[in-house]
């Protein structure tokens, strides 16, 4: 193939004019793209094939799961959330590692996780703010006053 200089228009290699404007065919191009071609073909990168599982795979998917689960148990998933944190981080640690980008599961799973964790603690918190509270109320007010 040989490309127009005018118009861009592809020519077989053997005409001496463009079949699109009728410029003459500049022979150096061809030269050129012949240059250029072997370099495209010799990449070795290209090639290189990568192993099909990407590592921390598992934890990656423990820490999603582990990441809804918290997200869904309230204030009890403080356990679960940071379980499903150190995972998470592990797991795209790994892959970092290892030269790959970081596992989208994985990452989802410390997202999910670290809201799930400061949910957590913002019930937890929220209770025991609650429960004094109320302890307070009741010892004010107490049933026995009236007795
Ligand atoms: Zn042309």
């Amino acid at each position: 193939m040989k490309f127009c200089t005018q118009c861009g228009h592809q020519n077989d290699i053997s005409v001496a004019f463009c079949n699109n404007c009728g410029t003459a065919m500049d022979t150096s191009q061809q030269q050129q793209q012949q240059q250029q071609q072997p370099q495209t073909v010799i990449y070795p990168q290209s090639g290189y094939q990568r192993p099909q599982s990407t590592p921390g795979k598992g934890m990656a998917i423990a820490s999603m799961v582990l990441g809804i689960v918290s997200l869904c148990s309230g204030g009890y998933g403080i356990v679960t959330s940071i379980v499903g944190l150190i995972l998470g981080v592990v797991a795209n640690k790994q892959c970092t590692e290892a030269g790959f980008p970081t596992n989208k599961m994985a990452t989802a799973g410390i997202v999910m996780s670290v809201i799930a964790l400061a949910l957590s603690i913002l019930c937890v918190i929220s209770c025991f703010a609650c429960s004094s509270w109320l302890e307070g109320y009741i010892n004010e007010f107490s049933i026995y006053d009236y007795l």
